[in-house]
């Protein structure tokens, strides 16, 4: 028996920060050595949202491979490859397409909230958790690696498998969840980081735009001076401390007691982050310096992606008679 497989993948927004790394880069280099991993930089779902906005897809594609390898993915375990150069994902996400009720779509929750926030309305974009699915079949991935807001993208995954298996026969595993230890890291302002609020710390910031954008985070908005009790809970600095501060009690510890200010205690975050990130931002510096290098990882995990995708779709059409 080989190695169980693991499908993910992110849409190319170029220069990832450290929800994406702590959301799931770290989470998918501890599963390396363990699994089959197939890793999709999704450039077909980006144009569910953002169809006008292409003409610097290939550089964001171009960083955000970049961001992986120098996070530790390493292009021998992982497939590292871009959605659209397989073209299997297309003729499944339509053939399946032809047996998911419109409802099944509709009632998806990041269906109802975006099309409302975003004012979109496209086929596409009613379409894109099934595409989603299709990513996923088309790997016979075992485990999807996901945050809790992408629970039922996966639970409608397997409901399209097991319509799919009822209407022509087995073909496809339906897919677990891998919960992400990390899955929300907040930004500067407090809200969750991400590059559409414009509150991101990103992988690739130097430890001077790290240190300039930590000391502009908000705090609890009770704790004026120094020697004002804190409340380290509600303190989106803490949250960040949690994670890249081992001695995070004692920052728990001065902020509750008085004895710690705001200024000290975003100064010692801004320098764990960059001790923490300085290994990965050398080598993404190095990899900057490299784009062919990088243009041959993608290469390599696309033959790789596309011989398994090629298989699955053999499968498919023998089951749908089309062949
Ligand atoms: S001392 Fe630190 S944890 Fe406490 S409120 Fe200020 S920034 Fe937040």
């Amino acid at each position: 028996m080989g190695k169980p497989i693991v499908l993910s993948g992110m849409q190319p927004t170029g220069k990832l920060h450290l929800g994406n790394l702590e959301g799931a880069l770290r989470n998918w280099v501890s599963l390396q050595d363990n699994y089959e991993m197939y890793l999709c930089i999704v450039d077909w779902h980006s144009l569910t949202s953002d169809f006008d906005h292409t003409q610097d897809l290939k550089e964001r594609i171009f960083q955000m491979a970049v961001d992986y390898l120098a996070s530790g993915l390493d292009p021998d375990k992982c497939a590292v490859f871009v959605q659209s150069h397989v073209k299997e994902h297309a003729e499944l996400f339509l053939l399946l397409s032809m047996i998911v009720p419109i409802p099944w779509l509709e009632r998806v929750p990041s269906y109802k909230e975006k099309s409302v926030e975003l004012n979109l309305d496209s086929y596409g974009f009613l379409g894109y958790p099934l595409l989603q699915a299709a990513d996923i079949l088309l790997y016979k991935a075992n485990y999807v690696p996901v945050g809790k807001d992408q629970l039922p993208h996966i639970e409608l995954t397997r409901e399209v498998a097991r319509r799919f298996n009822h209407i022509y026969g087995n073909v496809f595993p339906e897919p677990d969840v891998l919960l992400t230890k990390f899955a929300v890291v907040p930004g500067i302002d407090g809200r969750k980081m991400s590059k559409s609020y414009n509150n991101d710390i990103a992988i690739a910031d130097s430890p001077e735009e790290t240190e300039k954008k930590v000391m502009k985070m908000i705090t609890d908005p009770q704790k004026i001076y120094k020697g004002d009790k804190g409340r380290p809970e509600i303190c989106p600095v803490y949250s960040l401390h949690q994670i890249y501060n081992s001695n995070y009690q004692e920052i728990y510890k001065g902020c509750t007691s008085g004895e710690l200010g705001c200024v000290d205690c975003k100064k010692m975050l801004a320098s764990h982050i960059n001790s923490n990130l300085a290994p990965i931002r050398a080598k993404r510096k190095e990899l900057e310096k490299s784009p062919d290098k990088v243009k041959q990882v993608l290469e390599n995990g696309e033959k790789r992606a596309r011989a398994r995708a090629q298989a699955t779709m053999q499968d498919v059409r023998k089951a749908m008679k089309l062949e």
